[in-house]
Parts: structure tokens; C-alpha cells; sequence
């Protein structure tokens, strides 16, 4: 463990050139304090946080200073958003204050979101308040308790600074953690503004540090597009099977190295609702749930199209054609291994559809369905014996078919529980859970962060936390309105 000061620094990213970024300091908020440090995170880091003491790291998330080390920088990049092209995009709120190469050599950035203006704030103030930070160290830590590829949040502050929103709110810093903050728009950024060499330049960069593998292939920028496709394709099939919304999959929020990044008004499925558009801003719904698989293979064709100097259109075209099976055979793995289904048969697909469609018809919970199935013997699937909530004839009808189907797969139905509950989780950041931390925190109430983290970190277990927290929205705790300004 290193203290923070000791942390084999680097800024392997502003050496890439003037073009990608500006030089910024932090702009410091008042009266900071310091909501709460993931000490699991940065154990997991090989940082020592605690010795740096909570006043310094407060100093240090507020802008109020920052290590000689460090060299701050907004990055410049593009992007389509809702389909169309922005020129003027870039780090409105948010520095890459440094980089550093941990014991493992692996490199990792320290991004701080909510640090204030930049150049490319487009006269916005640069600023995050506490609601949407909170929700972004919670979400970070249950997309990762989830298997599923994010950013991470190391640590979140509060200011007295009032911010405007559409009423005034706290201002707040979370210090992002993640090997890289290169999207999709960073490339369509060097192409559009015709920068080909700088775009090779960052292509060789990410390949040198994130996918060294490829470094030695026949044609490595093609073998790169294939590589964003093959992990954009798993962390979208992911978001499917856990019924995540992102809500803004614009291509600036698309991270080169698939990671779930730039949370906004994501949320997770209640009620299976295959056409939820979390995002109130989202009028034409293009970022539907049921939107997301082709969304995600509308970014990759913006992104083939800004690599188009480095490879050749029919390798663009071979690899895009492979996302589509690769997303769907991720799926139907995920899928199988929620509803316990070991040996393969035709018809499961059709048999996790239906359910799937169940759901959505009778306003089942998504992920309390199948936890209950998989805390419940077959033999208590009957009207008498059934969750209140599960008991509709339609669901036991189906319930009797898959009650066949599971047999076919274990003698033992306690093994059939335990394999089901390690992929179902017991507790899912809900956003009326979420909204309540919230209120929690804006209370003074930091510590349930500490006893959230601890839930989310392997939410497939029991834990000591109110027992609401397993449980589904009651319908007055539906409908929480979520939209990008935060
Ligand atoms: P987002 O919707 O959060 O992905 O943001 C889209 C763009 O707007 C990015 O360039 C952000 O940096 C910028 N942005 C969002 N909110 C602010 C803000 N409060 N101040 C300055 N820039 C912002
Ligand atoms: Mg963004």
C-alpha cells in the first residue's frame, strides 16, 4: 500500500498532444467535507487513503489544492448525441487530475467530476451537485458488485457552494477511478476536426496500455475495432440480463474500453418493462431499455466510421456483424444462468421469453421474481403457497412449466437455489432506494454509504441492512423523474 502522495505518478495522456486537452486547475468550492472514501476500493488499488488524513483529502476533492504531482487536464472529444453530431464537447465539468501505474503496472486516471469550469463548459458552471453524485459512487459500486464492467468512485465531498439546478442544490466532487476516460467521441473528435496522425497516435495509446495483446497483431487496428465491439457487446449484454438503463448512450459516453461510464438518470428495471425510458429527456425513446443492443451498434459504426483512415471499411463491417450474435449469445448465457438452466434445450429461449413477457404483462418485479424463485422450492409454486405478489394464475401456469423444465436439470433443487441465488442479487440499487440514500446523506447521515457499499459490494447474500431494501417499490415509491441536468 502506497500513501497518496507516493503513488507512482504519470500524465502518459497529456503527452499525446496539445489538441486533446487544456490544462485546468480544480476551481475550489466552499466549505468542503468530506461524505465518504471507499477504503475497499482503495485497498483493492494498493492505496493507502487513510494517512492522508480526511482534511487534506477534502482539500484535495474540493479543488482546494492539489499534489505537486499532479497536472490536471479537461480532455477534448466529440460526439453524436441523440443521433447527432457535437463539435463542442469535451470535460464541461470534470479534470483528469493525474494518472498512476500501480504495483501490477497497470495505469489508472483520477478523474474529478464536479471541479468547475473548463473550456469546454459551454458556459455551464462546470459543476455536480450531491444527488447526482451520490447516485453515481452507489451505481458504480453496484454495476461492480454486479459483474458488470464500470468506472469506479473512490471517494465523494460535499461543499456549502449552492449550485442551480432547477432549485439550488449542494455542490459535490466524486473522484472517478478508471484505467481510462477515452470514449468513442475522443476518436470522432480527430476525425471529424481531420487530426489522422493524432488519431493513430491515440489508437496506438490505447492499444499500448489497455490492450497490449493486440500490439503484436497482423492488422492491430482492426484487431482494436474488434476488441471495443467484443467488450461493448458484454457490457451491454450484461445491462440487459440486470435490467440496467443507461439512459444517455450518446457516443461521448462511450468508454473505448466498454466500461459502464458517465451515469446520469440510469436506472434499473422494476416492473420488467421492456420499453422503459428512464431518462425524461429521451422524448422519442432512443434510449429505451429494449433500445440499448442496437444503440450500442449504432456507436460502434460512428466509432468504425472515425477509424476509417486506420482500417479498412470490410474489416469495419466484418467486426460490426459480429456484435449482434456476440451481444445475444452473452445474453442468453446470463439469461440461462438467472433462471438455472444447466443442459441446453430448444425451447429456453422461448421459456425465459415468456416469462419475460409474464412479467411485463402482469407487473411483475424483475429481479424479486426470480430472487423468489430462486430462495423457493418447485413445491411452493401453488396458489396456496406462492408470494402474494407472484400469486396470478397466468404466472403459475408458467410456473408449472418451468417447474418440468428445472427438474430435468438437478435432483438436488437446494443445488438448483444456490447456483440461482449466486446470480440473482437479494438487493439492486432501486432508484426510490437510491433517492432515499440521498435524502440521507443531504441529512448528514453519511454512514449509510459505508453499510450500502458493504451491501452492494456481493449483493447476492443476506445482509444486516432494513429489510425494504430487498423488496420492490411500493407503487407510491414509483416514478421518480430523472432527467441530464444534474
Ligand atoms: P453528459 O450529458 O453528462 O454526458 O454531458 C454532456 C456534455 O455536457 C459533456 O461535455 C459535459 O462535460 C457537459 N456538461 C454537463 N453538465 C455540465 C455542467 N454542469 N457544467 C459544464 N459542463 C457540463
Ligand atoms: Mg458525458
Amino acid at each position: 500500500m502506497k500513501r497518496l502522495d507516493q503513488l507512482d505518478y504519470c500524465h502518459t495522456y497529456a503527452d499525446l498532444g496539445a489538441s486533446l486537452s487544456s490544462r485546468v486547475n480544480p476551481t475550489p468550492l466552499d466549505d468542503p467535507y468530506l461524505i465518504h472514501a471507499n477504503h475497499r476500493l482503495a485497498k483493492t488499488l494498493g492505496i493507502d487513503i487513510e494517512s492522508v488524513g480526511d482534511e487534506i483529502l477534502t482539500q484535495l476533492l474540493s479543488g482546494q489544492g492539489i499534489l505537486d504531482s499532479w497536472s490536471p487536464i479537461a480532455m477534448k472529444y466529440t460526439g453524436h448525441q441523440f443521433g447527432q453530431y457535437n463539435p463542442d464537447l469535451g470535460d464541461g465539468r470534470g479534470l483528469l487530475l493525474t494518472e498512476f501505474v500501480d504495483d501490477k503496472g497497470e495505469k489508472w486516471d483520477f478523474h474529478l467530476k464536479g471541479s468547475g469550469q473548463t473550456p469546454y463548459s459551454r458556459g455551464a458552471d462546470g459543476r455536480a451537485v450531491i444527488r447526482s453524485s451520490v447516485r453515481e459512487y452507489l451505481i458504480s459500486a453496484a454495476m461492480d458488485g454486479l459483474g458488470i464492467p464500470t468506472t469506479c468512485a473512490l471517494a465523494l465531498s460535499g461543499a456549502k457552494t449552492p449550485i442551480q439546478r432547477e432549485e439550488i442544490e449542494s455542490a459535490a466532487t466524486l473522484l472517478r477511478i478508471a484505467p481510462s476516460h477515452v470514449r468513442f467521441g475522443h476518436f470522432e473528435y480527430l476525425f471529424y476536426s481531420g487530426q489522422p496522425a493524432e488519431l493513430k497516435a491515440l489508437a496506438d495509446y490505447i492499444i499500448h496500455w489497455h490492450m497490449p495483446d493486440l500490439e503484436d497483431s497482423h492488422d492491430k487496428y482492426a484487431a482494436f475495432f474488434q476488441e471495443v465491439t467484443k467488450r461493448t457487446a458484454s457490457m451491454i449484454a450484461h445491462w440487459q440480463a440486470y435490467g440496467f438503463c443507461h439512459g444517455v448512450m450518446n457516443t461521448d459516453n462511450m468508454s473505448i474500453l466498454g466500461l459502464t461510464f458517465d451515469y446520469g438518470p440510469f436506472a434499473f428495471l422494476d416492473t420488467y418493462l421492456s420499453k422503459h425510458i428512464c431518462n425524461h429527456s429521451d422524448y422519442s425513446g432512443r434510449y429505451a431499455f429494449h433500445q440499448q443492443p442496437g444503440i450500442g451498434q449504432w456507436n460502434l459504426s460512428a466509432l468504425g466510421y472515425a477509424l476509417s483512415s486506420l482500417i479498412d471499411s470490410k474489416q469495419i463491417e466484418t467486426s460490426l456483424q459480429g456484435y449482434a450474435p456476440q451481444i445475444q449469445a452473452q445474453y442468453r448465457r446470463l439469461m440461462r444462468a438467472r433462471f438455472g438452466l444447466q443442459s441446453k434445450h430448444e425451447n429456453d429461449p422461448e421459456l425465459i421469453n415468456s416469462c419475460l413477457e409474464l412479467m411485463e404483462k402482469l407487473g411483475l418485479d424483475f429481479h424479486y421474481t426470480l430472487r423468489v424463485l430462486s430462495e423457493t422450492s418447485p413445491n411452493d409454486w401453488a396458489e396456496t403457497t406462492l408470494d402474494s405478489t407472484l400469486n396470478k394464475p397466468e404466472f403459475i401456469t408458467w410456473l408449472a412449466g418451468y417447474k418440468k423444465r428445472v427438474l430435468l436439470d438437478y435432483s438436488n433443487d437446494q443445488e438448483r437455489q444456490t447456483l440461482m441465488q449466486r446470480v440473482n442479487p437479494k438487493y439492486i440499487l432501486r432508484t426510490h432506494l437510491a433517492q432515499e440514500a440521498i435524502e440521507q446523506v443531504e441529512n448528514g447521515e453519511f454512514d449509510i454509504l459505508e453499510t450500502w457499499l458493504k451491501v452492494l459490494a456481493n449483493p447476492f447474500v443476506e445482509h444486516a441492512c432494513p429489510s425494504h431494501w430487498s423488496l420492490p417499490p411500493r407503487n407510491d415509491q414509483k416514478g421518480i423523474c430523472l432527467s441530464c441536468s444534474s
